[in-house]
This record gives structure tokens, sequence and C-alpha cells, in this order.
């Protein structure tokens, strides 16, 4: 494998970087190398993978700072992944029950009092990332992640197939024992976990070969999920039941999918208007000229008046993003940026000079109210 650059160095951003530069960094750089710009460039499309991986990285809290830490391999999806979890491109599910019970040999510290009740598993998180397209449109992702199920060999018991566990005889299967103390004020009770099922209720002389006991079992999952037209960058996504396995046939938990949606090299997004700046010359400034401008929807035909100024906004109705969960779109806003040339040659110079010196104030209507003001104020 090749070695992978500093995704700082990537960026082109010191490591203390804030989330605001970071994107801006990420939004010049995928600007320069956008495979659209460049059809057929495999050296930009190698830049462009590496500066969305490290945006990816650089963008998420969790990760940047595992990257600070540890470095490449800190974001690596097998890093601190235990267990039979395969790798997964997005984030690693973390189970606090699944860490517990690994100090404890397989038997859970269970929370309830009675160790035979129901109990829902714990949220687990993942995340994905989405172009600025796919945001808009709505789209389907296919998501990968890790999460605690029930033992698929014992079916959640713990015991090998053909054994089944004993009630524990200490607790009498509660999980919990009472002592009772004598002191010089008289006897008092105090409860705690059994000893003898480590608060399982349960003891199981053949343990299940595939988890050990604890019944279950930490795998790579996938599913299908639908992401709705208008969402917005960092919302989260609600799975239910898609979590870890709960204790007991109690549900499982809920699986949460952070929703990052990647800036576009033209397109920015302010609520569910799009805005775009479009760079025009000056002489179709001075003209007017039939633009052609990039929408949601494909390319648009636009005829800007004759005198046109720099920052003169337009807005085409409707072509922005759908309003999440309602009806309606926002609307797209152009905003006239003008490109003064540059490099000219003497013939080209000469022919400006000339236009510029058959031109007058009526020519200039901001100029002449400005040296108005200006001659006021100075009282000239
Ligand atoms: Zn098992
Ligand atoms: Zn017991």
């Amino acid at each position: 494998m090749a070695e992978k650059r500093d995704y700082y160095e990537v960026l082109g951003v010191q490591k203390g970087a804030s989330d605001e530069e970071i994107k801006k960094a990420y939004r010049q750089s995928a600007k320069k190398y956008h495979p659209d710009l460049h059809p057929g460039d495999k050296q930009c499309e190698e830049k462009f993978k590496e500066v969305n991986e490290a945006y990816e990285v650089l963008s998420d809290k969790d990760k940047r700072a595992r990257y600070d830490q540890f470095g490449h391999a800190g974001v690596d999806p097998n890093f601190g992944a235990g267990g039979a979890g395969g790798s997964s491109p997005f984030g690693q599910g973390i189970d606090l029950d699944d860490i517990f019970s690994s100090f404890f040999g397989g038997f859970g510290g269970r929370r309830s009092s009675n160790a035979n009740a129901p109990m829902r598993g714990s949220d687990v998180e993942a995340s994905v990332y989405i172009t600025f397209e796919e945001a808009a449109k709505g789209c389907k992702k296919n998501i990968s992640y890790n999460c605690v199920t029930t033992c698929g060999e014992c079916h959640g018991t713990g015991a090998q197939a053909g054994s089944t566990p004993k009630t524990c005889s200490a607790c009498g299967g509660s999980g919990r024992v009472t002592l009772n103390q004598r002191t010089p004020f008289g006897v008092v009770q105090t409860q705690r976990t059994c000893d003898a099922c480590h608060g399982k209720g349960k003891i199981i002389d053949n343990p299940c070969r595939k988890c050990g006991g604890s019944g279950r079992q930490r795998k790579n999952k996938t599913v299908d999920v639908t992401i709705p037209a208008g969402i917005k960058d960092q919302q989260i996504l609600n799975v239910g039941g898609r979590g870890n396995a709960g204790y007991n046939n109690g549900p499982a938990g809920d699986l949460h999918v952070y929703v990052n949606v990647r800036p576009h090299p033209i397109f920015e997004r302010r609520g569910d208007d799009v805005w775009c700046d479009t760079p025009i010359t000056f002489a179709q400034a001075a003209l007017g000229a039939e633009l052609v401008v990039p929408t949601l929807d494909g390319k648009v035909s636009y005829t800007i008046h004759e005198g046109t100024q720099p920052g003169d906004v337009f807005k085409l109705k409707g072509k922005g993003i759908p309003h999440l969960g309602g009806r309606g779109r926002g609307d797209q806003y152009v905003r006239i940026t003008i490109e003064v040339p540059k490099n000219l040659s003497a013939k080209q110079k000469e022919l400006i000079k000339e236009l510029d010196s058959t031109t007058s104030e009526k020519n200039y209507a901001q100029r002449k109210s400005f040296f108005e003001k200006l001659k006021n104020l100075f009282n000239e």
C-alpha cells in the first residue's frame, strides 16, 4: 500500500485548524480536482478521492480526535473493533454492555433488580457521507455498522447446544442475595449481586462455544436507509430496532445514522435555497448576454440585461432544495461576478483605452453619484 499523506497536508491546513477552515479548504480543493471539471484525468480523480477521504476524517469530531492521537491507524475501520465485527467503512458502534461483559467474563452487569426482566438493548451510531445532490434529491444508502446481536448458536441462552442453563440455587434465579448482618443497633439487611451467578440468575455449566456463554455476539450488519430529499448536513436519522439486541426478549435499541453532506464545488446551501456565483466578462455585463446557469435540475439559460453590475443577484424560482418532509422547494440565487481580463496584448489595451476615453460620467451612474457625495463632503 502506498504511503498515505497527512490529512492536514492534503487539505493544506494547520493541525489546529477550525471546522470552518477545514470546510473552506475542502471546498477549494474539491473545486480544483472535481472529476466533472477534468473528465478522464486519472490523477485528478485520485486527488479528489484523497481530498474527500481527508475531509471525512477531519470533519468528524471523533475520527479527527483518533487521527490526531493515532494517525492513519486510528481511523482504520478495524481500529479498536474487537470480537467478530467485520470492517465497516463508517463509524464503529460502541456498546457499553458489551465492554462491561468482556470485563466480567461474559456475565453481563445487569442493572435491573430482576435478572430475568426484559431489557431494551442500547442504541448504536453510524455515519454516512452523501453528496450535495444526494441531499437535495434524496437517496438510498447501504450502511454498514457493528452491533451486538443475540448469539445465533445458542439463541441467547449462553448454553452449548443440547444443554440448558440451570437456575442459580444460591439466589433462586433473582441474581441478588440478601444478607442479614447483626450489629449493636439491630439487624441490618443488605442486598448485593449474587456471587455464584454474577447477577445473571442462571448457571451455565457448558457455555456456548461461539459466544463464550454471554448469549451475545458482535456482528457487522448492513441496512438500507432511505435518506429523504432536503436533509441537512449533521442531521440524524433514526432507524428503529436496528441497534443492539435486548436482554430476555427485550426489544433491540435503535440505530442513529449521522448524515454528513459534502460541500459542493459550485453550489452553497442557505436554508433550502441554493446560491451560486457566476463569473461573466466585462463585455457580457455591458452588452447583456444569454448565460448558461447550472442548477440541480441541469443547465438553464438566463438572459441578463445590458449594464448588469457585479453583485447583481437573480432568482430562479423553485430551483432550490426540496423542503424536508413538506411540499415545495427553495429557490436558486445566482450572483454575478465580473472577471477583469488579465495578460492583455498591447492591441487589446489600446482598444480598452479607446473605449475609456469615449465614455463619460453619463455612462457611470455609480461613479457620478459617488463623486458628487465626495464633493459635498469636502465642500469643494
Ligand atoms: Zn452462544
Ligand atoms: Zn445466583
